[in-house]
Formats: C-alpha cells, structure tokens, sequence
C-alpha cells in the first residue's frame, strides 16, 4: 500500500535526516514508527503527504509513485493529525471537522451525517458538542475532535505525528481505546509517530524502530518484545532493565501432576535469558532442587510485561 524505495532526505543545511529507508506499510495496517528524537520520524511522515520532498528514491502509494499524483488529491485523500491540533478557533466543532468535505463539495446533508456519525463514535454526543467552539472542550476531546477531522472524508490513509503525547495520561488512555476502536471498525492505513514504548506495544501491528536516520528493526509488538535485534532495540523497550521476577511470570504446576516436556530452566536464570528462550519456545517449564515447580507460556510473560510496561514499573540504574 506505502512502499518507501531507497529513500533518503539532506536538508539544505547538509543533515540527512533520513537515510535509504525500505519498507512497507500494507494496507489496513497500523504502522508505529517509534524513536528517540531527531531520529527521522516526522520527516518520515511527512514524505508521504508530500510536505518534504524527497532527495532520493520513492514512495509509492498502491503501486504509484507520490510525484505522479495530483498534490490536492493526494493530501485529501490522506488524513493528517499533529501533536498540536490546531483547531480553527471560530469555528464550531461540526465546521472543523467538516472541513475536508467541504472543499471535496459534499452535500450538505452528507455532511451534516458524516459528523454526526463520527462524534457518536468517540462518544460525543452530537447534540451537545456540533455547534460548540473548540474552546469550550478540553484538551483531549480537541485532540478527539483532530482525529476526527481527519477520518472526515474517509481518507483511505491516516497519518499520525504524536498526537496523544501533549495529553494527561488518562486522556491519552482514552484516545488510544478511541484509535483501536476506528481501527477495528474502519480498517484504515495508519502511519503513526510516537516515542512512547508503551503506546507503540498497545497499538501497532507493527513497529519500525528508528535510529539517526535508519531503520533498527521492523516486527510486531511481539517480536520486539521476544527478539529484539539488537542491544539498542533491548534497551528501548527495556526488557533488560526489568526488575520483574522469575516467579511472576510462571504458572505454578501442583506437585505430583504430569511433566511438562519442553525446554527446561532454573529458578535462578536471569529474566532476560528466560525472554531469549521464550523467542525459540511456546512454553517451558522452571525446576527447583530437582523438580518441575512451574511453567511460563510465551503467552503469559508477553501478557505480564506490557502490564507491567503500562503501569510504569520502576527499572534498574
Ligand atoms: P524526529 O521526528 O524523529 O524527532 P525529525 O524527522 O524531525 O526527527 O528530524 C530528523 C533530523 O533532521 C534531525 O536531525 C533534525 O534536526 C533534522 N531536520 C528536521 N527538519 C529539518 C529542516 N527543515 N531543516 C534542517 N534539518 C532538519
Ligand atoms: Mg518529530
């Protein structure tokens, strides 16, 4: 659906902000491009609506390359929501949103629906909040209100730069149910920025990890968490700074019951070899002095540490 080719950005000042990106986004797909800051991830995004011009290489959308496209009908057709929405301060919240179909000419009867229909599925009643100003909402329902914005014309591609990351967490928790739900129902492309590990395990089918520039690894939640490429990946999600112990993880087996055949390890192996051999095992099984004492199924630990990871539990140094 998104093919990145070989592309690369220098900016004028000589900074390659990307460098030979490959990769591609499938369709229906949400894309979480995760890194620390200056690591290319708006510029990123932003080759893909066209607001950077690439130096290098391609982007394709459904088999065309960006360039060949109309610049108006490329950006309409593609949604766009920034960390600061900045909504039109004059107007109410129902012409904020309608925005986009106005200018693809929508009747007006279209339009009126399509808003409506949009605030009932983040649970504003539209009633109450069409022909409100963005003034009188709070911080996350503006955001709300953003995203909403975006699905308007019903872009087949959404793309999201940190847009829950000025947010008290309760609000951010909210906006993440509200993605996973339009997600779940709409089926959209969704190219989405953070530096949040947590979000990033929450929400992508798949993760892209970057650094200085260049991709470090592309994998789902589930690979990251059991595979990470390499020490700097490790580090990012933090699966060896845990201070999570052996025994939380595992089932307890009663004493007497059937031997589990599979990989076995002791009471005492570090948690962060138990993940490595968790990668290459569904389960396996503990022993103490001897004996099977528990069982850790992959299923679980993953399970256990993006808990963990949501709670925010302390790490080590
Ligand atoms: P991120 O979104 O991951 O924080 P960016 O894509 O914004 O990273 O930036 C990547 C690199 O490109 C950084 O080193 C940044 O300073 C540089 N950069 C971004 N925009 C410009 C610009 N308009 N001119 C020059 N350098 C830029
Ligand atoms: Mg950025």
């Amino acid at each position: 659906m998104i093919r990145f080719e070989q592309v690369s950005k220098q900016f004028p000042s000589g900074t390659f902000a990307v460098k030979s990106l490959d990769f591609e986004i499938k369709k229906g797909e949400f894309f979480v491009l995760i890194g620390p800051s200056g690591s290319g991830k708006t510029t990123t995004l932003k080759m893909i609506n066209r607001l950077i011009e690439l130096s290098n290489g391609w982007v394709l959308i459904n088999e065309k390359k960006i360039s060949d496209y109309d610049i108006n009908e490329l950006r309409w057709n593609i949604g766009y929501v920034l960390q600061q929405i900045a909504l039109f301060p004059h107007m109410t919240i129902a012409e904020n949103i309608a925005v986009v179909p106005e200018l693809k000419n929508w009747g007006k009867e279209k339009i009126v629906a399509r808003v409506d229909e949009l605030l009932k599925m983040v649970g504003l009643d539209p009633k109450e909040y069409r022909n409100r100003k963005p003034n009188e909402l709070s911080g996350g329902q503006q955001q709300r209100v953003g995203v909403l914005r975006a699905l308007a014309a019903d872009p087949e591609i959404i793309l999201m730069d940190e847009p829950f990351s000025a947010l008290d967490p309760f609000s951010r928790e909210k906006l993440q149910d509200d993605m996973l739900e339009i997600q779940r129902k709409l089926k959209k492309t969704i190219v989405f920025v953070t530096h949040d590990i947590q979000e990033a395990l929450r929400l992508g089918d798949r993760i892209c990890l970057m650094k200085e520039g260049k991709i470090v690894q592309v994998g789902t939640p589930n690979e990251f968490l059991m595979n990470p490429a390499n020490d700097f990946v490790r580090e990012f999600v933090g699966s060896k700074k845990l201070t999570i112990h052996l025994n939380e993880l595992m089932t307890p087996v009663s004493i007497g019951s059937k031997l589990f055949d599979t990989k076995t390890i002791s009471l005492s192996t570090p948690v962060g070899e138990v993940f490595e051999h968790l990668a290459l095992f569904e389960q396996i099984a503990v022993e103490d002095n001897g004996k099977q004492i528990g069982i850790i199924s992959r299923q679980n630990a993953l399970k256990v540490i993006s808990q963990y990871l949501r709670e925010g539990g302390q790490t080590h140094e």
